[in-house]
């Protein structure tokens, strides 16, 4: 008898202890990643950005984020639709050719891609070795040039910014297919004669290259108002020398650009896509410190570039804050 009377307090602490579980811990956690690019691009730490304001509020959002290393846009793309990732970063062009059916994805719109909001400018950068003889875009023929890696967004750019000035990139030039945190030490160790990169700056894998004790310059690419006019997604960018003073040019470089984009798909819950919305407009000055490829950003140009529909859980804080009528 005693023994049963124990059990039976034992089992009214049980549901006593249970009934007073605080709020916060009985939430359900969302699980969210984040895909980004090479660890020495921008995407990785723009993704580390988002991911630490959003975690910081964790008892207000329940939501845990974490961030992907990856190929880049593409491959971004690819999985945030297949739902490996629940976010990815995405420069503007590709968004615009998946959700239309161009380029990777002839034939297949990505329907369910949804924008969530744009972030820093990105330059196609072009870094040469002194040392090849490239001094102009046309020396590039005959020369060794790594073009991008196969889910990369940078590798159709190259394509563009070749095709456009008369170079055939499977006949001109031996066409390399290195992920862009490889390129830089390729190129130091004599591996490469140039590599493309879509990027922000400063970004990490332009200080590497740059750094080194193979001299490099930034070579301008010639015909940006044709490509821009054939490509409305390109517009004219520069690339920034103050960040890279090791490199042999005295002045801003003159190439094309993209924006980076934040996107998800259609299915996501509104509520999660709201929150970090909000998190990051409301909080844009504290945002803006994580990074400095982020010091232009404006509430006004992160709604710009966007070319799949914008989903409605961002939509809804636009709304709210006058962003959007
Ligand atoms: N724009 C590159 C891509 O889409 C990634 C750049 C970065 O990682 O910052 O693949």
């Amino acid at each position: 008898m005693r023994r049963i009377a124990g059990i039976l307090t034992f089992l009214a602490a049980l549901v006593f202890a249970f009934s007073f579980v605080p709020q916060g811990v009985s939430a359900k956690i969302t699980f969210i990643t984040i895909g980004t690019g090479g660890v020495t691009g921008v995407y990785y730490p723009a993704g580390g950005a988002i991911s630490r304001m959003i975690n910081a509020k964790k008892d207000i959002y329940h939501i845990r984020a974490t961030v992907e290393s990856t190929a880049g846009s593409v491959f971004n793309v690819n999985a945030v639709m297949a739902g490996d990732l629940e976010f990815g970063i995405v420069q503007s062009d590709r968004q615009y050719q998946a959700y239309n059916g161009l380029a990777e994805w002839k034939g297949k719109p990505q329907k369910n891609l949804r924008a969530v909001f744009a972030l820093h400018p990105e330059a196609v950068t072009l870094v040469a070795a002194a040392d090849a003889g490239i001094k102009t875009f046309a020396d590039l023929k005959g020369k060794r040039v790594n073009i991008g890696n196969p889910g990369s967004g940078q590798r159709q750019n190259s394509i563009d910014a070749l095709t456009i000035n008369g170079i055939d990139w499977k006949k001109d030039i031996v066409a390399e297919g290195l992920k862009a945190a490889e390129a830089p030490g390729m190129l130091q160790d004599g591996r490469i004669d140039a590599f493309f990169y879509t990027v922000g700056h400063p970004s990490g894998a332009i200080k590497e290259a740059t750094a080194g004790s193979r001299k490099v310059l930034f070579v301008a690419i010639p015909n940006i108002d044709k490509l821009c006019q054939k490509f409305p997604y390109y517009a004219p960018a520069y690339v920034p020398i103050k960040f890279y003073p090791q490199a042999l040019n005295k002045e801003d470089v003159p190439t094309f650009g993209v924006k980076a984009t934040f996107v998800t798909r259609a299915d996501m819950p509104d509520e999660v896509v709201y929150a970090i919305t909000k998190e990051i407009f409301e909080n844009l000055d504290q945002f803006k410190k994580l990074h400095p490829a982020f010091e232009v950003l404006t509430k006004q140009n992160m709604l710009e570039g966007l070319s799949a529909p914008i989903h409605p859980g961002a939509l809804k804080y636009y709304k709210e804050a006058g962003l959007i009528k």
